[in-house]
């Protein structure tokens, strides 16, 4: 909004409870040309790995490159751009509340309320009210290794090697290198239910014991869950606008958000300037059968048939990886994702197909 220039005439106060000035998260994502933050990618691939214990499959991901930010130097940037904007105000408090009345929406933050015309909202909602309440949770737990012999291609990732035991969900791991003794390492499982905390390690020390990695220094360590749900989000509550994943902008058979927040923001600014307000350019929405697509895979990797991890191999092994990098974006058309479909078990599918088929 600020570099678009739709606070020229406008105030715009950003309220976080967090400073954000530690590095919470990685963010990878996947596109073919240089977005808008490409100052602060950490490292990209062009080529990557999907393993399991019968093949492995190093993917040409051409035209697209596997991008990595880091949580800290993604919230450096934003800072540094906020702060030449006088427009822009920031308060670290918590929200309280927001309500609406005549003179607009009133958010109560801290010792104060403040009104506003718009409100742009990325607080989760209540899950006791069951608005979220998700089918499935991707948790995992990273580390950033260091060890002390060259270990790590830095030109190859590794997206998802199942070796790893399958018993209390889909799980993977998951390797960016960053050079040939520096990588983060992710263990990923996919389940209703989150492990103890010491399992997460735990599989960690396995997988990198089984690598052979005996010399190791753990630099740092992130931990994440990601609701996979099949919830419908509201997009909008009056002139509140949800954003970010509590506006519905992760992926639910992936967990990937990063870039279709990307596109939400870009979508509200189009808006912003052809319309002078935020809501119309997205009234046209998601295309609905590719919620059905979401909520299809999730019934398959919730009822574990067949598994999350033949399905993924057989994704990668039949069709070519950018289709499926592009199905995963929401952005094939009908034919590719007929070609898709037929990729994979087709019992199992149809059958979950046509129980998904009123829900999305
Ligand atoms: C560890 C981790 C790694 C991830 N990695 C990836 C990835 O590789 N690729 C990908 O596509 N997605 C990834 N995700 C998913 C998703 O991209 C992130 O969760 C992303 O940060 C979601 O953005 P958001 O704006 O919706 O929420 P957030 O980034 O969580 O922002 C919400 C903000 O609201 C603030 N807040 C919350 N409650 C209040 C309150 N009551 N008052 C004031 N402020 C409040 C929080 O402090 C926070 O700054 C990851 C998620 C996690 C947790």
């Amino acid at each position: 909004m600020a570099r678009a220039g739709i606070l020229d005439n406008k105030r715009l106060l950003i309220i976080d409870k967090a400073r954000k000035t530690v590095n919470d998260r990685t963010w990878c994502f996947w596109e073919k040309t240089k977005g808008p933050f490409e100052e602060i990618v950490f490292k990209s691939w062009n080529r990557a790995w999907v393993r399991n214990e019968k093949s492995e499959r190093c993917l040409d991901l051409a035209p697209y490159a596997y991008k990595m930010i880091r949580g800290i130097d993604f919230y450096s940037l934003c800072n540094k751009i906020l702060s030449e904007y006088s427009s822009i105000d920031r308060l670290y408090v918590p929200v309280r509340d927001i309500s609406f009345d005549n003179s607009g929406i009133i958010v109560s933050a801290g010792e104060h309320q403040y009104t506003a015309d718009y409100v742009f909202n990325s607080i989760a909602r209540d899950e006791k009210q069951g608005h979220l309440n998700p089918e499935l949770l991707q948790h995992f737990k990273g580390w950033f290794l260091e060890t002390t012999e060259d270990i790590f291609n830095p030109e190859e990732a590794t997206l998802m090697d199942f070796r790893v035991p399958q018993q209390n969900g889909t799980a993977f791991v998951y390797t960016m290198p960053f050079s040939s003794r520096k990588a983060l390492i992710e263990y990923t499982i996919i389940s209703p239910e989150l492990l103890r905390s010491e399992a997460y390690d735990d599989a960690l020390t396995k997988y990198v014991h089984d690598l052979g990695i005996i010399n190791y220094n753990v630099a740092e360590s992130e931990f994440g869950i990601i609701p996979m749900t099949k919830k419908k989000f509201p997009l909008r509550e009056k002139n509140m606008m949800y954003i970010g994943t509590a506006g519905g902008q992760t992926k639910a058979s992936s967990g990937y958000t990063f870039q279709f927040i990307q596109k939400q923001s870009a979508t509200i600014v189009q808006s912003l300037l052809q319309t002078g307000q935020p809501f119309s350019k997205l009234s046209k929405g998601l295309a609905r059968r590719f919620r059905w697509y979401d909520n299809v895979l999730l019934h398959i990797l919730k009822n574990n048939n067949p598994a999350g991890k033949e399905v993924f191999d057989i994704l990668f092994a039949k069709n070519k990886p950018s289709q499926v990098l592009q199905f995963l974006d929401n952005e094939t058309n009908l034919f590719q994702e007929l070609k898709i479909m037929r990729s994979v078990p087709q019992i199992p599918f149809l059958k979950a197909g046509f129980k998904e088929f009123f829900n999305y």
